[in-house]
């Protein structure tokens, strides 16, 4: 199954998208973490990301589709993956399809955590991140809304969308259920591992 997770900063991405892939045996690939460990290596992909993710921007294409290439030719990801933080931009979805395309695949389903935003700067400024001070979590949250939000029209055929206010279990049980109704047809998710539905 190969799946995306959007959302914006602190809709717990990468707490659900863990659970998933734990649930679902498929690796789950996060640029944020990613990035992260190129910062903290200080490899020369790190150098050049940090300013950007300082400031709470992108970082370019060049480098972070080069980076998602990589790691999608990893010999674990054949079974699928879940993207967390990629794609982020209609270009960069673009490139993600035409790096699927190369190998005869494509997405299975895109989950949209939908949240309001203003709930999220607290639960972000809690984490303690480098990049959470509340002008770049704000910034952001811009980017999302000005770059991230028009992906959701871009995937619309294929777009799961689940609310994603509430228990972190609650939430995994909600996405959980709501992508056997959307792709029941193409992967075999197994019985025994639903929970009780939230809905
Ligand atoms: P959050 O979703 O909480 O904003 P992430 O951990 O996903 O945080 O990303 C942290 C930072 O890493 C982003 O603000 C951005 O600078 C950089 N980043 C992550 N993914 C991408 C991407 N797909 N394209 C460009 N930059 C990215």
């Amino acid at each position: 199954m190969r799946l995306v997770l959007v959302g914006p900063p602190g809709a717990g991405k990468g707490t659900q998208a863990q659970r998933l892939a734990e649930r679902l045996n498929i690796p789950h690939i996060s640029t944020g973490d990613l990035f992260r460990r190129n910062l903290r290596d200080e490899t020369p992909l790190g150098v050049e990301a940090r300013r950007f993710i300082d400031a709470g921007d992108l970082v370019p294409d060049t480098v972070t589709v080069d980076m998602v290439s990589d790691r999608l030719d990893q010999p674990d990801t054949e079974s699928g993956f879940i993207l967390d933080g990629f794609p982020r931009t209609v270009s960069q979805a673009e490139a993600l399809a035409g790096l699927l395309h190369d190998n005869d695949a494509e997405l299975d389903a895109v989950v949209e955590l939908d949240l309001p935003d203003d709930t999220v700067v607290k639960r972000l400024l809690g984490r303690g991140r480098s990049d959470d001070t509340e002008e770049v979590i704000r910034r952001r949250q811009q980017v999302y809304r000005d770059d991230t939000a028009p992906l959701l029209a871009f995937y619309r055929s294929r777009l799961v969308s689940v609310n994603a206010v509430g228990a972190v279990e609650e939430i995994t049980n909600r996405l959980f259920d709501a992508l056997q109704t959307a792709v029941t047809s193409t992967v075999g998710l197994r019985g025994d591992d639903r929970r009780s539905p939230a809905r």
